[in-house]
């Protein structure tokens, strides 16, 4: 996977306790959902009572985990991790509903990958606080409710779209997470070099934020290979210049395009001729999984204004053709 990825590696899983944001205060960005969060904590925290149950979607390392880390300490509850591909049976979700404690907190990361008899039993379990156990096959089976004990379900997931409306619907409030803006990444970035004890200049900040696909995963990720790179190659000193350099080291562009980004742009520009064409043959034109394509590259594109959307499938602007350096057929652009 390339740099800019933004699944996480195993640096990171080693660094997440000491960049990770704990409490709501700390946590950069995303205003609005911080705001609304603060308020449905607050309020739950007054009536003491477990929040209403909360599902979080935005694409992957936009900080839906450490949002729910965040809710549990806010809360002062304990937090139970799982997610829906280890969901594969409903007996996996009951085993573990029924051993949650009063308030636990649940945080069911890619919630729209569970499997569907599990999907009935956590309607259920949402709702009611029960679980009706299975007991026997066939015609002789019966269902032996069994209480649980109240808790906070946070879900999150990369597509709300793909959640059936009976799981939406139980959940009382939904964070929409978007990429960070420039200003926000900075500020995570500078944070980070802190926390790790690396002096980063100022213009270099900006420069990895910049670059950083507004993911703060992959900004802190940046920040550590141009951290490498001073170390190694230069005297310590993370300037601009420095990070420039490690970052066309790593084929990060100036916009933050990573490799994945540039063979879906440059498949839709010289393959397909600008488009428009279908998500799915332009994954299969550059060997990845459609989820990917869609998932992590193309949000980003769009966002960037590098790809539309439109009614027959994608189609490239006028900035794709000038950012790729690719001359556009003669004619008027589709
Ligand atoms: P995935 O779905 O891929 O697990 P995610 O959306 O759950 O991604 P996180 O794991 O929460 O993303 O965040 C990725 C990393 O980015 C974390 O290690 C955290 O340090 C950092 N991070 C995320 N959001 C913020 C933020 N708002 N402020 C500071 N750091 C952040």
């Amino acid at each position: 996977r390339g740099i800019v990825s933004p699944g996480a590696d195993l640096e990171e899983r080693d660094l997440e306790g000491a960049l990770r944001p704990r409490l709501l205060a700390d946590f950069v960005g995303q205003d609005r959902v911080r705001e609304q969060l603060s308020l449905v904590l607050n309020g739950a925290r007054n009536r003491g009572r477990a929040p209403d149950h909360i599902l979080m979607s935005g694409g992957p390392g936009l900080g839906k985990t450490t949002l729910a880390m965040i809710v549990a300490a806010e809360l002062g509850a304990p937090l139970r991790i799982t997610s829906g591909p280890a969901i594969e049976r409903s007996g996996d979700l009951a085993a573990v509903l029924s051993t949650l404690q009063e308030g636990e907190v649940l945080f069911l990361d890619e919630i729209h990958r569970m499997a569907r008899p599990a999907e009935e039993m956590l309607y259920v379990a949402m709702e009611d606080f029960r679980v009706d156990v299975m007991v026997g096959k066939g015609p002789g089976a019966t269902a032996i409710p069994l209480d649980i004990a109240p808790f906070t379900l946070v879900g999150a997931t990369t597509r709300a779209g793909l959640l059936p409306a009976p799981l939406r619907d139980r959940f009382g409030f939904t964070a929409h997470m978007d990429f960070y803006a420039a200003a926000d990444l900075e500020l995570i970035v500078r944070r980070s070099a802190r926390l790790l004890g690396v002096e980063l200049e100022d213009d270099a900040a900006a420069e990895v934020a910049r670059r950083s696909r507004g993911t703060p995963r992959i900004a802190n990720r940046l920040l550590r290979r141009v951290r490498d790179y001073a170390e190694v190659r230069g005297d310590g000193r993370l300037d601009l210049r420095v990070a420039r350099a490690a970052l066309a080291l790593y084929e990060v562009d100036e916009r933050g395009l990573d490799r994945l980004d540039r063979a879906v742009l440059d498949a839709l520009l010289r393959r397909f001729r600008g488009g428009p064409v279908g998500l799915s043959t332009l994954a299969v034109s550059v060997g990845e999984e459609p989820e990917t394509v869609e998932v992590v590259a193309e949000p980003f594109l769009v966002r960037a204004g590098l790809i539309a959307r439109t009614p027959r499938g994608r189609v490239a602007t006028p900035e794709a053709w000038e950012h790729m350096g690719v001359e556009p057929p003669p004619g008027p652009t589709p």
